[in-house]
């Protein structure tokens, strides 16, 4: 069984996907993934270098500043750059599954899993949720960035009362109830319905 697990930034998602792999679950990590697929992917690599030329990479490392620049001024490079990372965090995942085939429960942790389409492929959705303010003052915090940086990042996540009408389960992480309790609970439904 594949779980998503999301959350809008802020909402302390990574911390119940840390929790989860403590209980001995396997979490893919998609946004970690989608970073460091510029350097773990030579296909990527490649095309990168052939679109976007040289100085994209230095020596094996992605250059990253130089990569933004071309992207943030320019729509078309990057929907090119999306085109190539998305399949292949997907070919990566794919394979993540085949090496853990031996767990019943396999989660699959992405900020923007709902507004990417990829929630209808997993068999159940567990969202993690707290009010904006503590999402804010969290990644202000985490990021070290400023209000406005973190509500730029905001704007392209959708609300979470949208999210709450497509998910099973719903994690508050906002101080009201033990978040290891809710962690527990549902793992617990979840093995029962294996
Ligand atoms: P996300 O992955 O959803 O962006 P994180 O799990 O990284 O969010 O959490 C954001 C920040 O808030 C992290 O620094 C984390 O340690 C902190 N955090 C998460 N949950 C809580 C909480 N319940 N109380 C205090 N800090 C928290």
């Amino acid at each position: 069984m594949i779980v998503g697990l999301t959350g809008g930034i802020g909402s302390g998602k990574s911390v119940v996907g840390d929790i989860l792999n403590v209980l001995g679950y396997p979490v893919f990590n998609s946004d970690v993934e989608a970073k460091n697929i510029l350097q773990s992917d030579a296909e990527v690599k490649e095309s990168v270098i052939a679109k976007f030329g040289d100085d994209s990479f230095l020596g094996d490392l992605p250059n990253r500043p130089y990569i933004a620049e071309k992207v943030f001024t320019n729509k078309e490079n990057l929907e090119f750059l999306n085109g190539l990372i998305h399949p292949a965090v997907q070919r990566k995942f794919e394979s993540w599954i085949k090496e853990h085939s031996e767990s019943k429960i396999l989660f699959k942790e992405a900020a923007i899993l709902i507004e990417s389409g990829a929630y209808k492929k997993v068999d159940k959705l567990i969202l993690v949720t707290a009010d904006e303010d503590t999402r804010i003052q969290r990644v202000m915090k985490r990021d070290g960035v400023s209000k406005e940086k973190v509500l730029e990042r905001m704007k392209n996540q959708l609300p979470d009362v949208d999210k709450m009408k497509l998910v099973d389960y719903v994690i508050h992480n906002d101080g009201s109830e033990s978040v290891i309790k809710q962690v527990i609970h549902i793992l617990k439904e979840l093995n029962e319905n294996l």
